[in-house]
Formats: C-alpha cells, structure tokens, sequence
C-alpha cells in the first residue's frame, strides 16, 4: 500500500521538471521544510511540556529533534531522500541502488542503514543548532546590555557623589556585598567573547546560506559534488530518480519485505513468530504513511498549540471582564531609579533573588530591600513605611 501523498498530482508535475534542476528546486522544499518542522514541533514542546525548574521544557528543543529525527530516518530509509527530497524524486546515491534488495541481517543493509542514521542526524541538526544558536545570541545580547547599563550607571554615580538619592542609605555596595571595582579580567574577556559572537553570528549565518546557494549552482553546472553542506557531510550526491528507477526501488522494497515477514512467520511458530509477524507489518505500514503520518502530526501540533492560546486568550478577557479593575497608579516617586528595570533601585546592579516590597510595590534585590526596611523601617524609594513582613521574594516561572 502506498501513501497517497506519495502520488499527489501536484507532486508530478514538479517531478515534470528538467532533471539538471532537482538540486535547485529542492533547496526550496528541503531547507524550508525541515526548519518548518523543526519550528513548529519546537514551539509545541516548548508551550506543553511539564515546566519545572530543570525539567523538560528546558530540553524542548532536543525533544523536537528526536521527533523530527525519526520521520526523517524512515524517509531515508525508505525513499533514500529527506522528507522533503523524495517530494520531488530526489535521492541521495549513496543511499539508493536500484536491483539490490538486502535482506536486514546482510552487511550492506547495515551500512545502509549507518549511513541512513548519519543523514538523519545531519539534516536534522541543521536546524537545532540554528534554533539554539539564536537562543544563545539573544541571551547574550541581553547580558551586554545589562552591562553596559551598569557601567552608565557607575559612572554617572561616580561623577556626583554621593548621589542624592542614595543619602542616609546603609552603603548599598556593603549591603550586597559588592564592590565598585573594575570588572574582573576574565569578567572582561568574557565580555568581548559575547561581543564578538553577537557581531559574528549573523555574518556567519549568512556566509553559511550564500555558500550553499553557491555550491548548488556549481553541482548544476557539474562542477561540484555536492549540493549543499549537509550533502557534503555525509557523502551523497543528490539526484532525482528517472520512473523506471523509483518503480525499480518499490519492487525492491516489495521483495524485501516479503522475504522478511516470510522469515519470521517460518522461525520456530507459535506467539514470538506471530509478535514479529505484526511488528514488521507496522513497520511497514509506518513507513508506507510516514509522510501522511508527519503531516497529521504537525497540523495536530498547531491545531493543538492554537485551540490552547485562544482558549487561554478568552479566560484571560474574561477575567479581566470579571474584575473590571483599572491597575493601580505606580506611586510616586522623587527619588531617580535605574534606568532599566532589571537593575536594583539600591545597589544599581542586576536584581540579585528579586523581591517586592508589598508596602510600595518596587522591587529590588532581596538582601538589599531586608537591610534597608530592618535599619530604616521605610521604602527606599517612596519612603512609605514598611517592615521585614512586607518583603516577598518573587519567582518566576521561565
Ligand atoms: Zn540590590
């Protein structure tokens, strides 16, 4: 049995194209394809998985490459292309021989198959890294602004000193423990490593793409091997298979997989020979309907994601109907505050433990707000009065 995505119409009149152009045609299909994928079970993880501090959430990413991972294997495995490469009947040569129908115990199908798992992992790292890379640079980008916003801070604070609004303060550097110094060297080179990744990235990413499009236009015209990098990697030269060769690889499969449930209907009998009789005929059947199977799965993914948001949209309105409260006016204040919010109104530097005084609702470092309401039973920042009851450390859940 066939899937029928596998005979779209729509799907031949592509593979209507002149042959020499399978490579660009399916740089569209395939690099597009596999970070769509990749993005929309990567989102799906990240909204459902259990959020516990360290818990899986944190690995939603990987969790999205294992899924991915596993429909792209099987269409190696089965097709000799990537999901989106046997979409237009293109195969990899290393992966496809028409007229050699392995049995699984021979050493070829092995290799074979070794070869499958490496193209998997290739394809479906592509996208990964590019996932988390991006992730890496917008932390890092944060943090150099954090830095360079204390840095103002110290030197405005060092031009007028003492600073009005730190007066009759418990010396904020003694309270948390820090010290107005220079940062440390290896603070330092720390620093310039995030800079100079910040700079680079998007360089990088950009030479990677160009290379690629280069590569395909030289495999085009024969000058090159391989397509892209990831064909590079792992050794294959794409090409897209003639009729008579895909029907040769579905009569291939046909024989092979008749041969491999007849061996194990025949070894020995009774329950473990029936056990592997069904286990083989759901592998079949799995990877006949792997793409059908991929598609239910993603457009589940996002029906799933989007009945959940607007549901989740509609409590919200609702509520807000229910309570019907504009929020409270911020309290005024004379005194000057950082100007970002991640920095601690008392010691100018990035919240350590976050806490909220329930008295003004301000929020500073934990250690920094208990020493001030302990030594002067007031707001530091509104002078509201205030005790060590009032303090609340604040968690938040990402
Ligand atoms: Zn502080």
């Amino acid at each position: 049995m066939q899937s029928n995505l596998d005979n779209l119409g729509a799907v031949r009149v592509v593979a209507r194209t002149p042959r020499s152009l399978a490579p660009i045609l399916d740089a569209g299909a395939t690099q597009t394809l596999r970070r769509l994928l990749h993005d929309t079970f990567a989102s799906f993880f990240t909204k459902f998985l259990p959020d516990s501090p360290g818990g899986p959430k944190k690995y939603a990413h990987e969790v999205a490459s294992l899924l991915h991972l596993y429909f792209t294997l099987v269409s190696l495995a089965k097709d000799g292309g990537t999901i989106g490469e046997s979409l237009y009947w293109i195969a990899r040569d290393n992966l496809v021989k028409p007229g050699q129908s392995q049995s699984l115990g021979d050493p070829e199908a092995r290799r074979r198959f070794r070869r499958c798992v490496w193209a998997a992992a290739v394809h479906v790292a592509g996208p990964y890294l590019d996932a988390r890379l991006a992730e890496l640079r917008d932390v890092a980008e944060e943090e150099l602004n954090v830095r360079r916003q204390v840095r103002a801070m110290e030197a405005e604070g060092s031009r007028q000193s003492p600073p009005r609004a730190m007066s009759g303060y418990t010396s904020p550097a003694s309270v948390a423990g820090y010290e107005y110094s220079l940062p440390l060297s290896s603070d330092r080179i720390k620093e310039l490593g995030l800079a100079a990744f910040v700079a680079i990235h998007p360089y990088a990413k950009l030479a990677l793409g160009l290379r690629d499009v280069a590569a395909r236009v030289a495999f085009s015209a024969g000058l090159s091997r391989a397509s892209t990098l990831e064909h590079l990697l792992t050794g294959s030269r794409v090409r897209r298979l003639t009729g008579r060769e895909a029907e040769g690889l579905r009569s291939d499969r046909e024989a092979r997989r008749s041969r491999a449930l007849m061996e194990a209907s025949s070894r020995g009998g009774g329950w473990p020979s029936w056990i592997k009789t069904k286990a083989l005929r759901a592998k079949h059947l799995s990877e006949d309907w792997n793409k059908a199977l991929l598609a239910l799965v993603a457009v589940g993914c996002k029906g799933l994601e989007w009945w959940y948001s607007s549901g989740e949209e509609a409590s919200k309105e609702s509520r807000a109907e229910a309570l019907d409260l504009p929020a409270p006016p911020r309290p005024s204040t004379e005194r000057r505050l950082p100007k970002s919010s991640r920095l601690c109104p008392i010691c100018r530097r990035e919240k350590k433990d976050p806490a909220v005084l329930t008295a003004s609702g301000f929020v500073f470092c934990y250690a920094c707000v208990m020493s001030h309401v302990k030594d002067s039973g007031t707001c530091p920042v509104t002078d509201a009065p205030a005790s060590e009851a009032h303090v609340r450390r604040l968690y938040f859940t990402s």
